[in-house]
């Protein structure tokens, strides 16, 4: 986390006092630390959403961070420092994050800007879809008006190119404010007139692929833009007949349509192959979309001796919490498998796990198994994650959750 070096804190701030193990907590450079690590009962007083110095047992100065009065989580460290001003500091924040971006991002117009902790902002996601910024609130210290106004103010002003903001949209998760105590809200415009437009990504390498986007409808913040520079790499090898399964708005299958022969999308949403069909008009394209279970239709394939060259597997997370894991293990076995049974010898398998529970090691390994029960070599021609603007903060796994391999088929 950037040391922050304003000489003088707000002496009046609330503090609390952290056990030796939230100590060593943070010494291993996580910014969380847990309820149960928090000694006295000063904790219990201090107003919701406050920010908070922080302390270790002795007395020793730590930092300073954002406290919530309901989460299991009570604080989230800020800076290093004291911070006598928060809407400044997360305005700094949102420049660096930005400037940031500009070594990482190329080729589109569609990307994050803030990715919570791994842009040292515990609690905001902001995404840039073209000229509609959408963004999530997920902490009591970050839903403050202050904060809020500050986050506004510094997009309008400082994404590029100059006045390409025309609307600041932001969608609520109404589970996440119930347990972080937060009044409801609705999702909706906060800033400006705009919520729907038109992206376009991996420019140079597949001759632009475009997408509707819908501030106010569809699943996480709108796309996925975790798989952008997956789908140009899966675009890479891809070839012969393509199944995409969980394909949602189209975003692989609309890659990979410029290498393929066919391509065909399967998922259980009627709404997002809707877009997924508008999606692939806007590109000119003609694909063939499949709504149902994607379990039960690749057993009906695999049982009819459907055959394809390329099957990409996006599904969605299958382990919420760590007590899924073995449950999600499976799951990944047997798509992977009846995934592997269905590719012709060359074939190219994409797939991918957004579990964070299910590590990369967990993931290769399900996946070498299912190759060993279908009788086939697999050969790694790629190993990714997330794409590059959803950094990795070291020593903070929980910004470490896309798994996403390409694998060459060998018979
Ligand atoms: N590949 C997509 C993202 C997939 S997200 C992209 O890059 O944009 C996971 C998708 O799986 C969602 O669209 C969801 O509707 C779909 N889904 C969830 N369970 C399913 C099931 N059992 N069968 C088919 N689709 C399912």
């Amino acid at each position: 986390m950037p040391k922050k070096r304003t000489a003088l804190g707000a002496r009046g701030e609330p503090s609390v006092k952290l056990s030796t193990r939230g100590a060593a907590r943070l010494q291993a450079r996580h910014p969380w630390v847990y309820r149960s690590d928090i000694e006295g009962i000063e904790a219990n007083s201090i107003p919701p959403g406050s920010v908070v110095r922080v302390f270790d047992s002795r007395g020793k100065f730590l930092g300073t961070a954002l406290y919530s009065s309901s989460s299991q989580i009570a604080i989230r460290m800020i800076s290093h420092g004291s911070v006598a001003d928060l809407p400044a500091l997360v305005a700094e924040r949102i420049r660096a994050a930005i400037a940031f971006r500009k070594e990482l991002v190329a080729n589109t117009n569609a990307y994050r800007v803030v990715f919570s902790e791994a842009d040292f902002l515990p609690g905001l996601i902001v995404d840039r879809y073209n000229d509609v910024i959408s963004l999530q609130i997920l902490t009591q210290a970050i839903d403050a008006a202050p904060v809020r106004a500050a986050i506004v103010k510094t997009l309008r002003e400082d994404l590029q190119p100059a006045g390409i903001v025309a609307g600041i949209v932001e969608r609520v998760d109404g589970r996440i404010r119930e347990l972080e105590q937060l009044p409801p809200r609705q999702s909706g415009l906060l800033w400006g007139e705009k919520s729907a437009t038109v992206i376009e990504m991996n420019g140079s390498e597949i001759n632009n692929i475009r997408f509707h986007y819908d501030g106010l409808e569809g699943q996480k913040t709108g796309a996925f833009l975790d798989q952008r520079e997956n789908y140009a790499a899966a675009a890479q090898y891809a070839h012969g007949e393509a199944l995409d399964v969980f394909c949602y708005q189209g975003g692989f299958a609309l890659h990979l349509a410029a290498k393929c022969s066919s391509v065909t999308g399967v998922d259980s949403s009627r709404p997002a192959l809707e877009v997924a069909e508008k999606n692939a008009a806007l590109n000119g394209r003609e694909l063939e979309w499949i709504e149902g279970n994607a379990f039960d239709l690749l057993r009906e394939y695999a049982a009819a001796d459907r055959r394809y060259d390329t099957v990409v597997l996006d599904p969605p997370p299958f382990a919420k919490t760590k007590r899924d894991l073995d449950k999600a293990l499976r799951g990944y076995k047997e798509l992977n498998l009846r995934a592997l049974k269905m590719l012709r010898p060359g074939g190219i398998l994409v797939t991918c796990s957004c579990s964070f529970h299910v590590g990369a090691k967990d993931f290769l390994e399900v996946v070498a198994d299912a190759a060993r029960d279908a009788h086939k070599d697999l050969r790694v021609v790629d190993n990714r994650g997330a794409a590059k603007d959803h950094p990795i903060l070291l020593n903070v796994p929980e910004t470490s959750y896309l798994k996403c391999l390409i694998l060459s088929v060998s018979n």
